[in-house]
């Protein structure tokens, strides 16, 4: 731990969370963020502009109820290197309201919230199509798809026939689409939409591990984070964890 810079939460640049947040239609994408990379902000960029969003709201979680056999970085040095990354973007924006709650954040009860704290906004959901091929291991996963637009990313990895199959084997088999729409519709539930973004071959898991062995994360995170990675020496005390 030796050489780090105490950090301050709530960051300086945002002394103030905003819990409510004015635009009709918000982005929300949530992750754990350690760290945010390229692949995070190019995928909500083109999503704000594909789904004519007003802005995005990155929500880092606290306590991950699906990683917990890893150790996370602290919620304050995530925050804080998003905080870096989305300073200079006047459509972006954090929310710490799975800090706010208590326990391990689960998406359908953050989602709830957010709503509450959020009258009359429509809510799109982003996940990466990886993240989403699971999200029936999440807690009360079926209630997402009542309170928020979901808005499917695409990985390297996936394919978006296998989550127009998904959906319906998951969630329900009353979800058709139209030919030519990227978006899966239902009867009650919000509409999934897959979303062509840019493929980006990034992952927190291999910054991670060049950061650990020492290497440059140069062009793979905002100048700002990977100067931060560094100096810092964040992810090189996991090096006596591995
Ligand atoms: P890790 O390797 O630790 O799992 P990650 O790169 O997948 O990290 P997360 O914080 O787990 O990042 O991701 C948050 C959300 O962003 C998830 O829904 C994930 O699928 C999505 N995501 C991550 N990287 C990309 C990318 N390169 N392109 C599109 N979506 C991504
Ligand atoms: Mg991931």
């Amino acid at each position: 731990m030796t050489g780090r810079k105490k950090i301050s939460f709530p960051s300086p640049r945002f002394p103030e969370h905003p819990r409510q947040y004015s635009p009709a239609r918000l982005g929300i994408f949530g992750g754990t963020f350690d760290p945010v990379h390229l692949g995070h902000l190019r995928a909500a960029e083109e999503a704000l502009d594909i789904l004519g969003l007003d802005e995005m709201v990155f929500m880092p979680v606290s306590i991950p109820p699906h990683k917990p056999d890893r150790n996370i970085l602290a919620f304050e040095e995530r925050w804080r290197m998003l905080d870096l990354a989305v300073s200079n973007n006047p459509r972006f924006r954090l929310s710490d309201l799975e800090r706010r709650i208590p326990g391990k954040s689960y998406t359908a009860r953050s989602l709830s919230q957010f709503r509450q704290e959020n009258p009359g906004t429509e809510l799109f959901f982003l996940v990466g199509c990886d993240a989403f091929l699971e999200i029936d291991t999440w807690y009360e996963y079926r209630k997402i798809f009542r309170l928020a637009n979901i808005v499917v990313l695409c990985r390297p990895e996936c394919s978006e026939d296998e989550v127009l199959e998904f959906v319906t084997e998951k969630v329900s088999t009353s979800y058709t689409i139209d030919s030519g729409d990227r978006r899966i519709l239902h009867p009650e539930l919000y509409p999934v939409h897959r979303i062509q973004n840019t493929k980006m071959d990034i992952s927190s898991t291999r910054i991670r591990e060049l950061a650990a062995m020492g290497l440059s994360v140069r062009y793979l995170v905002p100048d700002e984070v990977s100067s931060y990675i560094r100096e810092n020496m964040l992810y090189e005390v996991a090096k006596g964890d591995a």
